[in-house]
C-alpha cells in the first residue's frame, strides 16, 4: 500500500475524549474511528490488524474441529422465551428492537439459543453429534461504561463457539481441548506469558467457568495468580471455600489487574433441551445433549495488544497481527532514488511481504515519526544517499539501532 493513495492521516494531538490509551493510539495513528462511546469503525490499517487477529483465532478454532458458519445479529424473541432469557431482569444489556408491527427482536450479544434452534432441525441420531460450530461476528452489549476503548465495546467483534457433545466424556474432552486451543492463540499474538487460565464464576452446569486473562495494570478485573502452576483464580470467586477446594494456599497467589481475554462454559443439557433438540442413541432412546459455549473477544484483543506493546513513540505491533511488515520510506526524490524504492516496493509485494510505502513528499521526521507511531515491525530507508552508497538502511521499530545492508542481506533478513 503506497501511502500517497492511503486516504487516513496521522495526528499529532491526543484525542480529548478518549482515556483509554489503546484507543488514544489507534485513532491518532488512523487504525480507527470513533463513532461513539465504545463504537468504533475500523479504517484500513486498523481492519488489517483486525482480520489477522481473526484469522489467527480462525485457523486455530479450525484445527480444534470447529466449523464455521455466520449467524443472523437480528434474533427472533420467542426462542429466548423457551429458555426463559429473554427478559431484561435475566439479561440486562441487551440492545433490542422492534418490527415495525410491534415484534420484538433481540440484537446478538450471544448465540446459544439461535444456534441450538437452528441445529435442531439437523440433529437426530447419534451419528449427528458431536457438533463443533463458531462464528466471528458482531456482538452488541449495552455496557453501563464503555471508557475502555476497544477492550470494552457496546459493538464488538468476538468469536463464539458452541460444542454439541453425547456424553460428558466427549464434552470434557473437547473443552480441555479448546482450553489448549485458546492459549495457542494467546502465544501466536505474543501474550502466551502473560495469560492464565482463571477460575471464575458463571459455571451454569460446572462449578466454575474458566476465563484466560491477560495481566495489564488497565485490566478491570482482579486475579490471583498461582505462578507455578500457571492458573490464576478470579476474585469473584476467591472464598476460603474454593481455594481450599483448589488446593491453593492464599500466600502462594499473587494478586493482579487483568483483562479477560476469553471465557469459555460447560453448559450442561439445559438450552438443549429447553428448545427441544435430543438425539437417538444407538438403542433408540432419547438423549439429551449436552453443550458449552466458548467467547474469545477479537476487537478487545487488538485493544490490548495496542496497549500492551505501545511505547511513548506510538505502536509496536507483533508481526503475527501487524498492518504491514515493512514501513519503506523513500526520501529524496532523485529519479533513481524513487526507481529504487519503487523496485523494492514491488519485489517485497511480489514475495508477499506486506510493505506500507511512504511515498508522499513530506520531510524525513514526519515520516520517521509516521513509522513509529504505526508500529510496523521493520523500518527500511532508500535515500538519495544510502542509494550512492549502495546499501539500504533497516531498523527494526523495538529497536534503537539501525543497520546498514546491501539488498541480499535486506531481503534474507526480511525472510524474502
Ligand atoms: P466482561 O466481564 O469483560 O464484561 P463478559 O464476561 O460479559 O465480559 P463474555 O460473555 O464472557 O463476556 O464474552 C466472551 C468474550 O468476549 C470475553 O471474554 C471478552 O474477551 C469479550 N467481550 C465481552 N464483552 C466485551 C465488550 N463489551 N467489548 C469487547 N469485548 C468483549
Ligand atoms: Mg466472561
Amino acid at each position: 500500500m503506497r501511502l500517497s493513495q492511503l486516504f487516513t492521516k496521522t495526528s499529532k494531538t491526543i484525542p480529548a475524549d478518549e482515556t483509554a490509551r489503546n484507543a488514544q493510539l489507534l485513532i491518532q495513528a488512523g487504525f480507527i474511528h470513533k463513532e461513539m462511546a465504545g463504537v468504533y469503525s475500523y479504517l484500513p490499517l486498523g481492519k488489517r490488524v483486525l482480520d489477522n487477529i481473526e484469522q489467527i483465532v480462525r485457523e486455530e478454532m479450525n484445527a480444534l474441529g470447529g466449523i464455521e458458519v455466520q449467524l443472523s445479529i437480528l434474533q427472533p424473541k420467542d426462542i429466548w422465551e423457551k429458555t426463559d432469557r429473554w427478559d431484561d431482569d435475566k439479561v440486562d444489556n441487551w440492545f433490542k428492537t422492534k418490527l415495525k408491527n410491534g415484534t420484538e427482536l433481540g440484537i446478538s450479544l450471544t448465540n446459544e439459543e439461535p444456534l441450538t434452534n437452528a441445529l435442531g432441525g439437523f440433529i437426530n441420531s447419534y451419528k449427528d453429534l458431536p457438533a463443533y460450530v463458531y462464528q466471528i461476528h458482531s456482538k452488541f452489549r449495552n455496557e453501563l461504561r464503555a471508557k475502555s476503548g476497544l477492550m470494552r465495546g457496546r459493538e464488538f467483534l468476538m468469536k463464539d463457539l458452541y460444542s454439541f457433545c453425547r456424553t460428558q466424556e466427549e464434552h470434557n474432552a473437547f473443552y480441555e481441548n479448546a482450553a489448549l486451543a485458546y492459549m495457542k492463540v494467546y502465544d501466536r499474538l505474543g501474550i502466551g506469558d502473560t495469560t492464565y487460565r482463571t477460575y471464575a464464576s458463571g459455571g451454569i452446569f460446572s462449578k466454575f467457568s474458566d476465563e484466560f486473562q491477560t495481566l495489564s495494570d488497565v485490566g478491570e478485573d482482579t486475579i490471583y495468580v498461582h505462578e507455578d502452576k500457571r492458573v490464576a483464580v478470579n476474585k469473584e470467586v476467591f472464598t476460603d471455600e474454593v481455594l481450599s477446594d483448589l488446593g491453593f494456599k492464599r500466600e502462594e497467589l499473587i494478586e493482579k489487574r487483568a483483562v479477560e481475554v476469553g471465557n469459555i462454559f460447560s453448559l450442561g443439557t439445559k438450552y438443549a433441551d429447553a428448545l427441544n433438540v435430543y438425539y437417538t442413541d444407538e438403542q433408540g432412546e432419547r438423549q439429551s445433549i449436552i453443550m458449552g459455549c466458548y467467547g474469545l473477544g477479537i476487537s478487545r484483543l487488538m485493544g490490548l495488544l495496542a496497549e500492551h506493546f505501545a511505547d511513548d513513540k506510538g505502536l509496536v505491533w507483533p508481526e503475527a497481527v501487524a498492518p504491514a511488515k515493512v514501513y519503506l520510506v523513500r526520501l529524496g526524490d532523485d529519479e533513481a532514488t524513487v526507481k529504487q524504492a519503487d523496485e523494492l516496493y514491488n519485489r517485497l509485494t511480489a514475495a508477499g511481504v506486506g510493505v506500507l510505502y511512504d511515498d508522499r513528499d513530506l520531510r524525513a521526521g514526519a515520516k520517521f515519526a509516521d513509522a513509529d507511531l504505526t508500529g510496523i515491525p521493520y523500518r527500511v530507508v532508500i535515500s538519495d544517499k544510502t542509494r550512492v552508497a549502495g546499501v539500504y538502511e533497516l531498523k527494526a521499530r523495538g529497536s534503537e539501532d539501525s543497520q546498514q545492508l546491501n539488498q541480499a542481506e535486506l531481503l534474507k533478513t526480511l525472510d524474502v
